[in-house]
């Protein structure tokens, strides 16, 4: 199903896909299957559009590319009828889209790091194009870089520090008993 509509001025495009996922489980080797259903939004992103035809267009197709993708990219935990076992793709999927806000946060600190190095490679071309250049520029110039990404750094680490501990507590199969158990662990 494709929907289109406008929020707050802003075109959008809204795609519903499902597919089926075919498993063959890493623990009883027995293989079923699931239906796995993804949403995602679409918008237009290029600078100019004709018309509002040609915008919905782009952002019909934008939604499909994104959902299409998380369909083949993605799996849902869904124990192993059999067995029980959650596959470990499927707990990776689940982390993977888990504190995404945390790995933005951290991914911002890396963005100052890089504007910070940047900026001082900025500032040493200018000083060799003004003749302003002094012996001791690269040396203050790399202390500079130092001090700076062990400031942003820090942070950036320990987000990534808690952000994997936060999913190392996501284990669904900490329950798993073996073969043909009759108590299957937990599901998202
Ligand atoms: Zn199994």
């Amino acid at each position: 199903m494709l929907l289109i509509f406008f929020s707050s001025s802003k075109l959008l495009a809204r795609a519903r896909r499902s597919c089926s996922k075919c498993v063959t489980c890493e623990k009883c080797h027995e293989t079923f299957t699931y239906c796995m259903s993804r949403e995602a939004f679409g918008e237009d992103k290029s600078v100019f559009s004709n018309t509002r035809e040609v915008a919905w267009r782009k952002a019909e197709q934008n939604a499909e590319e994104i959902v299409q993708r998380m369909l083949q990219e993605e799996s849902d935990p869904i124990p192993c009828p059999s067995c029980g076992w959650v596959q470990e793709e499927m707990i990776r999927s689940v982390r993977r889209r888990s504190y995404t806000g945390l790995k933005n946060l951290g991914n911002a600190f890396l963005l100052f790091i890089a504007g910070v190095f940047a900026l001082t490679v900025l500032y040493l071309f200018l000083l060799v194009f003004s003749y302003k250049w002094e012996n001791n520029a690269l040396y203050g110039a790399c202390e500079f870089v130092g001090v700076c990404t062990a400031i942003l750094g820090t942070p950036y680490l320990l987000l990534w520090l808690l952000r994997w501990g936060l999913n190392s507590l996501y284990n669904p199969n900490t329950k798993f008993v073996g073969q043909n158990s009759e108590s299957h662990p937990h599901q998202k």
